[in-house]
């Protein structure tokens, strides 16, 4: 089997009661995981569009738009497969950029290292493992407000608009308000509306293809790609993409590929969700 042959296959779920049919092109050929972010990334964009529109015929509309960064000072959290992707991204970038990302980068890690964050944030699972689940999630929105007061932006933030767009992260895609823009700057359960999202491939591309070797990481902030990505050199397991659009399924919705109408899987509560 060449390696630039693709498959297609067609998918059909229930995401809030209505059906969506999806058509996918897949390498037919074995690949590693964050070769598949694209199509990921594309059915991301599309349960998100389904979230829109349901806002919008509510008589609603979107607040984020190109320019409007607030959301951009938050902690993204990424999955093991994004953090190998954005260091890719980084990589291939022209110079003199790709010298200022990756300062931006390792300025933004020392801060939150030399202030205590990153220890601070592993306690969170401390808390959790002690069976005090309530106090971790307390202890959690603490600690991504806090990140979020220190005001240090995204290191592919440029002109409050995102660099990357087309390469970012599945959280900051899931991301979307209706609530005033400026409330992003400091928001509360009270001052954000966020677009529902029936399902979260964000939750679930944190465990595909995931090699437990950054396992340790209470939460795994964008910030950390490039550091994390020469720390432990990446070495995921190649399978067919057909295999992987299977787990990711099994993932999202915990049960086997879909052919049919799905059943519909939980909410999200879209708690530590990011824009565009
Ligand atoms: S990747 Fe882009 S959208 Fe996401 S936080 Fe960074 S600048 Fe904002």
């Amino acid at each position: 089997m060449q390696e630039n042959e693709w498959v297609t296959g067609n998918v059909t779920l229930s995401i809030n009661g209505q059906p969506l049919s999806m058509s996918m092109t897949v390498p037919a050929g074995r690949v590693k995981p964050h070769r598949m972010l694209p199509i990921f990334q594309q059915m991301s964009n599309t349960f998100v569009d389904m979230g829109v529109s349901e806002v919008e015929r509510a008589g609603k509309s979107i607040s984020c738009k190109a320019g409007c960064g607030a959301c951009c000072r938050q902690a993204v959290p990424i999955s093991e497969i994004e953090a190998y992707h954005i260091a890719e991204v980084v990589e291939e970038l022209p110079e003199p950029r790709r010298s200022e990302i990756k300062q931006r980068f390792s300025d933004a890690v020392e801060h939150f290292r030399s202030n205590g964050w990153f220890d601070r944030i592993q306690e969170v699972r401390e808390i959790a493992e002690d069976g005090r689940k309530e106090d971790a999630i307390e202890h959690l929105a603490e600690l991504t407000a806090e990140y979020l007061r220190e005001g240090i932006a995204c290191p592919f933030l440029y002109d409050e608009s995102c660099s990357i767009h087309k390469d970012r992260p599945v959280a900051c895609r899931e991301y979307l308000v209706t609530s005033p823009a400026e409330n992003c700057s400091a928001p509360t359960a009270e001052t954000i509306d966020m677009v529902p999202i029936g399902i979260s491939p964000s939750k679930t591309l944190v465990n595909v293809g995931n090699t437990g070797r950054l396992a340790h990481i209470a939460l795994l902030p964008l910030i950390r790609s490039l550091e994390l990505a020469e720390q432990f050199p990446e070495k995921f397991v190649e399978k067919t993409g057909e295999k992987w659009m299977a787990d990711f399924f099994t993932m999202l919705t915990q049960s086997d590929i879909p052919d049919s109408a799905r059943k519909k899987p939980s909410a999200i509560s879209g708690s530590n969700g990011r824009k565009r």
